[in-house]
């Protein structure tokens, strides 16, 4: 069987845990710091903090801006559940936009869902695909909308507009018009789960590129505290001689990175942009190749004038095929030993948003994507040869279900 996304754990991963693990210091220290930094200097940010998931990331955020109850926070239809299910855990209200045919949020729609409510813009870069960066902030900087905005916390009332939060849980290294996700907006998240382009099995980094007049640097100090149940010294500080005096000066979180999962994180880092970007962007290359001259195949865009995916997922579309049939192709695929996947079930479909009142009828391009989507592997140890098989294995069930 070939698997659908195994991370990438060689000898130079193991290595460099084990050393963590025999090093004395497990947890938020040394190697997070550096990983830190590394993140910093590869994207081109201000500042990055890690912590434990991409989710806690955006909650994080969230909450660090003042989201709560009666407050809008715009995310797409088309995306997995993390991206509004911690705007719900702030007890503020989850607005969708429908996708447009890259996958990512349709901006007119974006614009039309703007309220005076409305706090937070999440856009996310799906599959790996950066969003129309330039349209989306110069949309929150412009009068008609800025005058639409109300602050009732310091942070709202000191950017005086829409907070542009970006989910890059898909994009790490991708690029927009050359920079890099992180440097795009005014914060974006990685995510570093054990699916995602880069792993530290689970994981999450924040990297802050807040405008003036905000200070990044005194930002990160601050949410240090945060995610740290807002302890004035963390466990590092705290075991120097003589420095056990602490205080408490807020009720925060435990999202904080441990020194394991740093180690894994520098590793990869490392050897990404030459090494792993290089074999995603390969087999990205293959697929296209590969079902070009096949009518039923929609190829999804990675390389367009402006933009750079991260090859995250290979985002197949089957033109002409109905939900039905796009599931019988997929069982088909999976009989012949091939695993793909679906990403993702658009959240109005799935039954907590369906619940609250949402329907999938309001999200019709997002609806149409899912209905013919099938999500093929793409990890660094997939083999050229593995590919064609995969590549076999879609073209037979496609015309089997077609032809
Ligand atoms: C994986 C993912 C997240 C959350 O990341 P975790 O690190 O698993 O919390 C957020 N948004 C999207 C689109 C994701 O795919």
């Amino acid at each position: 069987m070939i698997p659908f996304s195994p991370p990438r754990i060689d000898q130079k991963i193991i290595d460099e845990v084990s050393d963590a693990l025999r090093s004395g210091w497990i947890t938020t220290g040394p190697r997070t710091k550096k990983f830190e930094k590394m993140i910093t200097a590869y994207c081109g940010h201000e500042s990055t903090l890690c912590v434990n998931s991409g989710s806690s990331g955006l909650e994080l955020m969230l909450r660090w801006f003042g989201v709560g109850a009666g407050d809008e926070v715009i995310v797409p239809a088309y995306t997995y559940s993390a991206t509004a299910n911690v705007v719900v855990h702030c007890g503020a209200k989850p607005i969708f936009v429908d996708a447009g045919a890259d996958f990512n949020m349709d901006v007119e729609k974006l614009q039309k869902a703007i309220t005076t409510a409305t706090k937070v813009i999440i856009p996310v870069d799906l599959a790996g695909f950066p969003c129309d960066y330039e349209e989306i902030n110069s949309l929150v900087a412009s009068e008609d909308i800025k005058s639409l905005f109300s602050s009732n916390s310091p942070e709202q009332k000191n950017l005086g507009r829409i907070l542009v939060l970006s989910d890059a849980a898909h994009s790490i290294g991708a690029r927009y018009k050359g920079k890099k996700t992180g440097t795009l907006t005014d914060v974006s998240v990685f995510s570093f789960h054990a699916v995602k382009n880069l792993t530290t099995a689970e994981g999450g980094a924040i990297c802050l590129n807040l405008p003036e007049p905000f200070d990044n640097e005194d930002i990160y100090k601050y949410l240090c505290i945060k995610s740290l149940h807002g302890q004035t010294k963390d466990a590092l500080a705290k075991s120097k001689a003589g420095n056990w005096q602490y205080d408490v000066i807020e009720a925060g979180y435990k999202y904080n990175m441990t020194d394991i999962q740093a180690a894994m994180g520098i590793v990869e880092l490392e050897r990404y942009d030459e090494d792993m970007l290089v074999k995603r962007k390969h087999i990205f290359d293959l697929y296209r190749e590969g079902f070009t001259d096949k009518a039923w195949a929609v190829i999804p865009p990675y390389e367009t004038a402006g933009k750079n995916s991260s090859c995250h997922v290979f985002l197949l579309r089957i033109a002409g095929v109905d939900e039905t049939q796009r599931n019988i192709i997929i069982s088909k695929i999976f009989d012949k030993q091939v695993s793909v996947n679906v990403h993702f079930i658009p959240l109005p479909m799935l039954s907590f948003y369906k619940n609250s009142g949402y329907s999938i009828d309001d999200y019709p391009v997002s609806y149409n994507n899912f209905s013919r989507v099938i999500s093929l592997p793409v990890y660094y140890d997939l083999s050229d040869e593995q590919v064609q098989t995969v590549i076999r294995a879609v073209t037979e069930s496609v015309e089997a279900v077609l032809l």
